[in-house]
């Protein structure tokens, strides 16, 4: 039960620039829980970042308040929006995903589970190859469908014993025995995975009174976006960390549920009204993002999904231009219409009147439905000299050369991790051979020692040849002498010059350089680790440059204090501004955000809606009506990032493995209810882009020449 005034504290209170009165209430709502259940684009994560203002200003502290987003770089955006608004104080507001909130909460009061504050945090990779070991295969798929299935027992809440006794088959069984194991080397390893980082907060909140009592106290209001996309576990972290007063916000949008796949649950959504009856619920009618025709188009599509809350959304931005819809003969042509769109709006030759004041290339987005669909756009584009970048495709941090850094950095946080201990014994090699490290760590597992413990261990001598043994202790003095260092490099400037100085030690360039074929590639990696090591650098804090260009002064942390941060930061694009750049994003990674120009392509049956199991005997019906309930959400939030134009194309031929099949429209396109439908391509389309190609070339070949004299001049 919550003991706050139940209504009226929007009185007297003042009012918001830039939101519209429903906004306000939810924004001036504070003393109890509230749920702002809205459509797309209606201003929800606005209220987030206004209501963080409104708290401070009701008197809360910056560090009272704990934002969450679904994405690392959600929240960034979140914090870059929250400074302007109300300057520096949102700095001390946590902004940040569910998983990182875990990280903190673990490394403050982890001890009481038995974790020591340096723990690891393994990645995807990490986790197969231990349940490789601990389930004795070798296949990685076999792991990898291991590692689905526990993550789902996990997320569920069991643990391994639990996961047995309720085990449906002999199957089960065993796996539930092989997650017992993972867990118990987890445990050695000091390491956790990612689905801990919400399980193990769980479970403190849970069985230690006082965390929860120090967290309940510390934090005055929780505030939650995508709230739709929240898992089982993550709602009972929620509970309890806002305790009895229930002093939080969610906001949220059942129609933009796309997580089901991972465990999200749109029961979150229902319970809240049911466990917290004094809940506000405040519903956002208008959308400020999209034109009349385009949020018909989604409205249409979203239409003959089932209902949990009635909604209706009205904007007031005018028709605008019609919804396009195109065929295409195959990827590569498709590919080629979206430049010629791209262009031909950029030339301003069609749209005068929606299109003009959008014309940079960080007005437009290409979105699709699997990861895959990016290369042939990120092909067609570079032959079209446009600048792009690819989102939820392989992360910077996926890449190996930053893998095996990040290895290297993780032991120094936590000498027990193995994984990490493996890579940077073998990254590059030094000598030190596979079955020296099998010796060692069977040694580690009869001792229950670590790897690193191990190789001090005086009996070591017993299992190995002297020359191994001095190998091994000569990394392990190494590391040591590193983890020393790492602890008295503060700033920027002593960042450098200890990973240079780290980097040239274990010669890691020649090593790049020996790995790769190609001299071409091992550059991109070398160039790769720089970037790395300036963003590491950068935020060892000190004389830093922001994003400006200016030099700014900025708290200084240890290197050793960094390092521990760097495993749950999967992008490194949180740093890279507001480039002008098209976006290439999968459609699961495109949720919340909007941009003028959208292009929705491949939108045939069997991608979107990608496979529904149709072919599958053991489908059910049921089975295959949610899942195709979940690909038109998926639809709906991709029409609904468009604000001035939206173009959906299909394809008419496509690949399917090796061959090529007829493609047939997605049966949501005809679900848009658009008045025309097909727009054939118009030859003039392609003249005006090979002539707005041109134009940008030789604008660009002016610009270069422009520049070579101005600097011939300056004599630079
Ligand atoms: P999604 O469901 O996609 O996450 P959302 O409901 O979170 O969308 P926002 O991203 O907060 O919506 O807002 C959509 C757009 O509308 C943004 O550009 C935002 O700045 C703008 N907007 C929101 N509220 C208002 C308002 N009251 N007046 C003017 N513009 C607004
Ligand atoms: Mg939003």
């Amino acid at each position: 039960m919550s003991t706050s005034p139940p209504s009226g504290t929007t009185s007297g209170t003042p009012s918001i620039a830039g939101l519209n009165l429903a906004q306000q209430e939810a924004v001036n709502y504070m003393h109890g829980p509230c749920l702002v259940l809205a459509g797309a684009g209606s201003g929800k994560t606005r209220v987030i970042t206004h209501k963080i203002g409104r708290l401070i200003q009701a008197g809360l502290k910056p560090e009272q308040i704990a934002a969450i987003t679904f994405t690392n770089k959600a929240a960034a955006e979140m914090r870059e929006r929250a400074k302007s608004l109300i300057g520096k104080s949102a700095r001390g507001v946590l902004i940040c995903t569910f998983h990182a909130l875990g990280v903190r909460m673990l490394r403050q009061d982890g001890g009481a589970l038995g974790l020591k504050p340096q723990f690891s945090i393994l990645d995807s990779d990490d986790v197969t190859s231990i349940l490789k070991d601990a389930g004795g295969s070798t296949d990685a798929a076999t792991a990898r469908q291991w590692q689905w299935t526990i993550s789902a027992w996990k997320n569920s809440g069991l643990n391994a014993a639990q996961a047995e006794a309720q085990a449906a088959n002999d199957e089960e069984r065993v796996l539930a025995r092989i997650m017992a194991r993972y867990e118990e080397r987890l445990t050695a390893y000091q390491s956790v995975d990612f689905d801990d980082l919400i399980g193990l907060p769980l479970k403190l909140l849970k069985e230690h009174d006082e965390v929860r009592d120090k967290w309940q106290a510390a934090l005055g209001h929780v505030l939650v976006d995508e709230y739709q996309d929240t898992n089982a576990t993550q709602y009972e972290v929620l509970k309890l960390l806002v305790g009895e007063r229930g002093r939080f916000t969610a906001v949220g949008d059942d129609d933009q549920s796309i997580y089901g796949w991972r465990g999200a649950t749109l029961d979150n959504l229902k319970r809240l009204p049911v466990d917290y009856p004094e809940l506000k619920v405040v519903k956002l009618e208008q959308n400020y993002r999209s034109t009349s025709a385009i949020l018909r188009a989604a409205n249409n599509v979203i239409g003959p999904n089932p209902k949990l809350y009635p909604k209706t959304l009205f904007s007031e931005l005018g028709e605008g231009e019609p919804v396009r819809v195109i065929d295409c003969d195959g990827e590569e042509h498709e590919a080629d219409r979206v430049v010629a769109r791209i262009q031909s709006l950029r030339a301003g030759g069609e749209l005068q009147a929606v299109g003009s004041q959008y014309k940079d290339w960080k007005d437009f987005s290409v979105l699709y439905r699997a990861n895959h669909q990016a290369k042939v756009f990120e092909k067609a584009f570079r032959r079209a000299q446009i600048p792009y970048k690819v989102s939820g495709g392989q992360s910077f941090f996926d890449r190996a050369e930053i893998k095996d850094l990040c290895g290297w950095l993780r032991l120094l946080t936590n000498n027990d991790d193995d994984p990490a201990f493996m890579r940077a014994v073998t990254t590059p090699k030094r000598g030190i051979g596979h079955v020296t490290l099998q010796a060692l760590g069977n040694f580690g597992s009869q001792y229950k020692l670590s790897l690193f413990e191990s190789l001090f261990s005086n009996s070591l001598g017993a299992v190995l040849p002297a020359k191994a043994v001095g190998s091994l202790q000569e990394f392990g003095r190494y590391l040591n002498d590193l983890e020393h260092r790492a602890k008295h490099t503060l700033g920027a400037q002593d960042a450098r010059v200890f990973l240079n100085d780290w980097l040239k030690d274990i010669d890691y360039e020649k090593h790049l350089y020996d790995a790769e074929d190609s001299e071409k590639v091992a550059a991109a990696r070398w160039t790769n680790v720089m970037d790395f090591c300036d963003w590491m650098a950068q935020r060892c804090g000190g004389q830093i440059e922001d994003t400006s260009g200016a030099t700014v002064e900025k708290e200084r942390k240890t290197m050793l204090e960094v390092v521990q941060t760097i495993a749950l930061l999967s992008t490194i694009s949180e740093r890279e501004g507001d480039q002008d750049v098209v976006t290439l994003s999968t459609l699961h990674a495109a949720k919340g955000l909007e941009w003028p120009h959208v292009m929705l392509v491949s939108c045939v049956e069997g991608l979107l809606p990608f496979k529904l199991g149709e072919d599958d005997a053991e489908a059910s019906a049921e089975s295959i009506a949610l899942r195709l309930q979940e690909e038109r959400r998926l639809m709906y939030v991709g029409i609904t990032r468009a604000q001035r134009t939206l173009l959906v194309s299909w394809l008419r031929r496509r690949k399917k493995g090796r061959e090529m099949i007829a493609g047939t429209p997605s049966r949501f396109i005809a679900e848009m209810g658009l008045d025309k439908t097909t727009v054939k391509e118009d030859p003039r389309e392609k003249i005006r882009a090979l002539r707005a190609e041109f134009a940008q070339r030789a604008a660009d070949g002016l610009a270069a020449q422009a520049l070579a004299e101005a600097n011939a001049k300056s004599g630079l």
